[in-house]
């Protein structure tokens, strides 16, 4: 009797540990995305025939910057912190010379049809099929979270482009989007941001109502600082319209200086104790580009390719598998999954078989 209650006591231990152990140790979510960057820079760095393009906005230092004759290197003077930190603490996944596909599911390959596959879980082909400024009738795994209570009102969207309020759905949501060329506004401004708003506003922008990236980065960072959300999506957007505008010198500075802030973010997070070894970041992209001289300014079902996309993660979850190589087929729509189940939530999407991404968070 007494040998079979210390077997008893043995066991229950045992799968008491169990639980214990595989218990993430995520408990924030950073959402990343770089509007329309293509696999093709990411993987390979800069394109030296797209180089010559740049018609408006001339940047004489871009071989400099940017060019090795050996695509390794060359990819790490664009991106650095992806091909120094991120490829050797976590995983990226789309480069398709190796096997890895990462492609969208929907089938308009632009950007609101692209924010609700990954945000949403689910292509809605039949319903988002413009970027028009209208409210998303679906639910995203930011609506989701907001709705958890240990999540209520510890989600935040900084978005440089001005329809994310509708993609999210902010009014319904609940979840606090800042978007556009918005201030920061409330009783207590920090001094960072009272001297943003005076330079935004005082910042010739060539890109109309869409807010410069680095006032989205610097912005986000002062609400972080303040108000320390649990789930945090930086949206960026030149990558995409200086892509559009052929200036390939403006698109690569854009891919460049996001690198940049994700890598200024990830340093804050590991000098923070609510974030530090407790954070997962998640980087995307909304769609791909087309491949030849004039192709890669588009995208659009009619642009070959352009459905091609790329996957990063980074967290105390995820195994360091670098630049993964052959990988089953990933798609857009297992972000959102992927989003709550770092958290430990399953995020379940009415017609979508779809899980997580499994291999973004087995145990290390
Ligand atoms: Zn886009």
């Amino acid at each position: 009797m007494l040998i079979r209650r210390i077997l008893i006591i043995f066991w229950l231990s045992s799968c008491v540990q169990a639980v214990a152990q595989s218990k993430l140790k995520t408990e924030n979510v950073i959402l990343i995305t770089f509007d329309g960057l293509r696999w093709q820079e990411l993987f390979n760095g800069a394109d030296s025939s797209l180089m010559k393009q740049q018609p408006y906005l001339k940047d004489s230092k871009l071989r400099e910057k940017y060019w090795h004759a050996d695509a390794v290197e060359r990819r790490k003077l664009l991106l650095p912190f992806f091909w120094n930190t991120l490829v050797s603490k976590g995983q990226i996944y789309g480069n398709r010379a190796l096997g890895s596909k990462v492609n969208v599911s929907n089938r308009m390959w632009f950007s609101y049809p692209g924010y609700n596959e990954l945000l949403t879980g689910r292509a809605d082909d039949e319903r988002i099929n413009s970027n028009d400024k209208t409210y998303n009738p679906n639910t995203t795994v930011l609506e989701f979270l907001n709705s958890q209570p240990s999540f209520k009102g510890r989600v935040a969207a900084f978005t440089s482009w001005d329809c994310f309020p509708y993609i999210i759905n902010d009014k319904r949501s609940g979840v606090f989007v800042s978007s556009g060329i918005v201030p920061a506004s409330g009783a207590k401004l920090t001094e960072c941001e009272v001297v943003l708003n005076e330079v935004m506003s005082a910042t010739p922008n060539p890109l109309g109502d869409v807010r410069l990236d680095a006032f989205t980065f610097y912005l986000g960072m002062e609400y972080i600082k303040k108000n320390k959300p649990r789930v945090m999506y930086f949206a960026f957007d030149e990558t995409d319209d200086f892509a559009h505008g052929g200036e390939y010198a403006a698109y690569l500075n854009a891919a460049h200086y996001t690198d940049r802030f994700i890598g200024e973010l990830w340093n804050y997070l590991q000098s923070d104790a609510q974030y530090k070894d407790k954070t997962t970041i998640i980087i995307t992209t909304d769609h791909g580009r087309g491949t030849d001289a004039e192709n890669w300014k588009h995208h659009g079902i009619k642009i070959p390719e352009a459905d091609q996309i790329w996957m990063a993660v980074i967290g105390p979850d995820t195994k360091p598998l670098g630049e993964v190589k052959v990988s089953a087929q990933l798609f857009q729509k297992q972000v959102a999954k992927t989003v709550a189940a770092f958290l430990g939530l399953e995020f379940k999407v009415e017609g979508d078989s779809t899980g997580p991404v499994q291999s973004m968070i087995g145990s290390r």
